[in-house]
Parts: structure tokens; sequence; C-alpha cells
């Protein structure tokens, strides 16, 4: 039996879109192909809210994650962490003999302007990254506030991983002006893990040409070459058939309409919290609660293993909490093709189950 996904990725794929995915192969190098990439980066702008150029990369949303800090960083990054996926990216630049600094903010708590208005004073860095959405404490953080201090530091790169709030909140890229936000296909976008995709400004691009050592394959000016000089095609063989089943989501999402696909999202999420509230605690100061995930505090210490078990058994899932949070705190994802139908169902399930845990 398929479990209806309640994880923050992969999640739930419509069948006409994972149909998609089985299209015949063309040739990476046709003019099909490159008519498809084309139309998938017009389509993503309009997501992105932005006019920069969109790159695909066949990986999942680590490999651009890694990629940008690696290849635009010339001087010193800092990366403000807010949980697991923030600290993945301080690790992405130690591995990469990036020279970086973590400022990490206590868990459950944002990375609040003051933070990165105090560490881009010390005029130390040329790339700052900060997590969007924190899939592991489901902390959204507060870009419009982060965008308003960082217009002091104007030739300071900011990345933005947003892999699992993109296309579920919106993300104003040009307004907020954000050099690389990074998403990837299997959360808010709702198909298949593969593909992660970003935005890049052109003053990013000029800038990552002071980097010797930025890599091959993810090397975000190597990657945009090809949309440049080869009309949009990709420097290697890309994942096709995420390309064709991409085209087809961008199509199901703009019917939908933007504005109505965030507000769905904040009900959800809305409902969601409710809930926790009333049954257990928010693990996120509210404030800055995730729109596409709510991380809930395990305050009558049920085994979340046991719960999941039990939603198994009616065909669902959630996730337990992440790394070192695991059974402390228990996540609902409500992202992507989700609805407040299919939310109001599994809270309904762990209702049944609650009682029986003992
Ligand atoms: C899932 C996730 C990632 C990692 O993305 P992959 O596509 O699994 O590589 C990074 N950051 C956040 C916030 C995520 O939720």
């Amino acid at each position: 039996m398929h479990k209806k996904l309640f994880i923050p990725g992969p999640t739930e794929v419509a069948p006409d879109v994972l149909q998609k995915m089985a299209t015949p192969m063309i040739g990476h190098r046709s003019k099909d192909a490159s008519a498809l990439q084309r139309e998938i980066s017009e389509k993503m702008r309009k997501v992105f809210h932005t006019t920069n150029p969109i790159l695909l990369s066949t990986s999942s949303g680590s490999g651009l994650m890694e990629g940008s800090i690696r290849s635009l960083t010339a001087k010193r990054a800092v990366v403000f962490s807010v949980g697991a996926f923030g600290n993945r990216w301080f690790k992405m630049a130690e591995a990469n003999n990036v020279s970086a600094d973590k400022v990490e903010s206590e868990w459950g708590k944002p990375t609040t302007p003051e933070m990165v208005d105090k560490a881009l004073a010390t005029g130390k860095y040329d790339v700052f990254t900060v997590t969007h959405n924190e899939t592991s404490t489901g902390i959204m953080n507060p870009v419009e506030e982060i965008a308003e201090v960082r217009k002091k530091y104007p030739e300071v790169l900011w990345l933005v991983d947003s892999v699992s709030s993109m296309a579920g909140a919106k993300i104003e890229v040009d307004k907020l002006g954000i050099d690389v936000c990074i998403t990837s296909t299997q959360k808010a976008l709702a198909l298949p893990p593969g593909m992660a995709i970003c935005s890049v400004t052109p003053r990013a691009l000029e800038h990552g040409k002071q980097v010797k050592h930025r890599g091959w394959y993810l090397d975000i000016l190597e990657i945009y070459k090809y949309i440049e000089t080869k009309d949009y095609q990709y420097s290697a063989t890309p994942s096709l058939s995420h390309m064709f089943a991409l085209n087809y989501q961008l199509d199901r999402i703009l019917a939908e309409g933007l504005e109505n696909r965030y507000a769905r999202h904040k009900a959800m999420a809305e409902y969601t919290r409710a809930w926790a509230k009333n049954n257990f605690a928010l693990y996120p100061e509210e404030k800055y609660a995730s729109v596409t995930l709510t991380t809930i505090t395990n305050t009558r210490n049920i085994s979340v293993k046991a719960l999941n078990d039990g939603l198994a058994k009616v065909g669902m899932q959630i996730s337990n909490g992440y790394g070192d949070l695991k059974e402390k705190t228990f996540r609902i994802a409500h992202m992507g093709e989700l609805t407040m139908t299919d939310v109001k169902e599994v809270i309904a399930a762990i209702e049944k189950i609650l009682p029986t845990l003992g």
C-alpha cells in the first residue's frame, strides 16, 4: 500500500506528473532539449519572482548548496545556521577548503537581522548564506528583515537555501536581493527527487571569476556558460525525465496560481499549528514557524515510532525528529500536492492512534 507522505521530502507526486517521467528520450544536445530547458526557466522565473537566469542541476538540492558556496566564495563566507541544514552548508564549505565561519542560532530560534548586521559589519566576508526554511526545527527565517540590513552591505553575495519552501511560500528573489536562491524537486515543487534548481544574479557570476578552483560539475559559472553560449543546454547529460515532468508540473503550479498556492500552504500550516499547540507544543518560536512543515515538541513523551507504525497501517507517514531531535520532536509536512483535506485526515488518524499509545 502506498503511504501518503506527510514528510518533508520526498513529497506526494500527482499521478499525471509521475507519468511525464516516462516520456521517451530526446537527445540532450537537440533543439528540443534547448526548448525544454528554456520553457522551464521562463516558468521557474515566475515561481522565484525573478528576472535572473535559472540553472538546473542533476543533483539534489545539496549539490547546488555545495556548488554555490565553493564556486562563489573568493574571500570568506559566513554561514548562518538555525539547524541541521545550515550546519550542512558549513560542513560543505570546510570540505571544499572554502574559508568560512558559522553563526548558529539556538535551535528553535531564527537568524536575526542583528546577527547578520553584526557579522557583515566586520568586512571579513564576500558571501553569506541563510536557510530560508529549516526542515529540522521548522523555522522559517525572516528574510524580509534580513534583506533590509543587507542593504548596508550590497557588495556581499547572499545565498539562500529555499529547498523546502520554494513554491510553498512566497520568496521574492529580486525584491529581496538574493544572489543565489536554491531549491530541489522533491519538496514543495512535488516532483520525484533528482534535480536542483537555482536563480543566480549576473553580479554573482562576475564575482565567481575570482575563484580559481570552482570544481567543474557543480560550478555555477560552468553551468551558466551552457545556457548563455549553447542556447539553454546543460554541461553534462541532465535528467531529461525530470525536465519533462518539471515543465509539466510548472504548468500545474501556475494554473493553480502562486497566490492560491501560498494561501493553501498557509491554511494547512495554521491548522496543524493550532492542533499542535492544543495537544503538544510547537518546537520553533511561533512567530517564525514554517508554512511548509510543523515541528512539534513531544511533550507527552509518546513513542513517535509507534505513532508512525500506526499511521502506516492506515496508509500515511509523518516524520520523526531530525538527528538529535528524534523522538523529542516529530514533524508533519504540509507541502506540495497536499491539501487541507489531507491534513485533516492525518490529524484525525493521529488522534485515533494517540490513546492507544499509553
Ligand atoms: C531537504 C533539504 C536540503 C537537502 O536537499 P536535498 O535535495 O536532499 O539534497 C537542504 N536544505 C533544506 C532546508 C532541506 O529541507
